[in-house]
């Protein structure tokens, strides 16, 4: 069958990743999950104190691009796991310090250009599945399916911090909620391809959805551009 490239953007911590994840595995397609791709070059700049009073050192930051080695591996669920220079730092990276210092890192271009090279280079074969907040719009702006999903700022603050909480991560609602209202506020408003819907994507709020309604949902999307 025909492989397509399925863009799933979204504001932060709406299900994009959940969705993506089913998709795929129903589909027999390759997940990527692009933030977690931004989050560890953050983890890395954390490592490197790359990063002063919340602030990234653009310049010291584009030079080490360089020494950031990216890859994913799969685990025992056959999901994938992001790897940083031979690390699997899955866990590391969903930290509250990542997640306050992700959006920051994320306005620099040139982090841009090198990711969206990999991205690109993952999906040169189709059948793939990728969120984050620029695929249907930059990455892949000629994705054959592309979904822009959102929620109120309170279901997501209260999903995530439900799945913080059960990972045994330490958090506290409200931290999680201004988080992400932060989140939102800089992806949306930086110059470089800012988080927004892309005029063909398709919209789906899913603050009354069930997963499995938004995976049916989606999945009649998939079927009609498959057909
Ligand atoms: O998807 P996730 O919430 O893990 O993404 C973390 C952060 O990475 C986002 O808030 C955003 O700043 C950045 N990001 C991005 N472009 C993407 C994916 C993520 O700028 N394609």
């Amino acid at each position: 069958m025909n492989k397509i490239i399925i863009a799933i953007d979204g504001h932060s911590s709406c299900g994009k990743s959940t969705l993506a994840k089913q998709i795929a595995q129903a589909l027999g397609y390759v997940y990527v999950d692009t933030g977690a791709m931004y989050r560890a070059v953050t983890l890395f700049a954390i490592r490197n104190n790359l990063i002063k009073n919340g602030t990234p050192d653009k310049e010291a930051l584009i030079s080490s691009l360089i020494d950031i080695k990216l890859s994913f591996e799969l685990n025992n669920d056959n999901l994938p796991e992001i790897v940083l220079n031979g690390e699997n730092v899955e866990k590391q990276i969903r930290s509250m310090e990542v997640s306050g210092l992700v959006s920051p890192v994320s306005v620099i271009s040139e982090v841009r250009r090198y990711l969206v090279q990999q991205q690109r280079e993952i999906a040169k074969n189709k059948g793939v599945v990728m969120d984050g907040r620029d695929i249907g719009t930059v990455v892949f702006p000629n994705a054959e399916l592309k979904i822009f999903l959102t929620a109120s700022p309170e279901v997501r603050a209260e999903r995530r911090y439900k799945e913080l909480i059960e990972k045994g991560t330490p958090a506290s609602y409200k931290d999680v909620l201004a988080n992400l209202q932060e989140r939102d506020y800089i992806d949306s408003n930086r110059s470089d391809s800012p988080l927004k819907q892309a005029d063909d994507a398709v919209l789906l709020d899913n603050s009354n959805l069930t997963r499995e309604e938004q995976f049916n949902e989606t999945m009649q999307l998939v079927k009609k551009v498959l057909s």
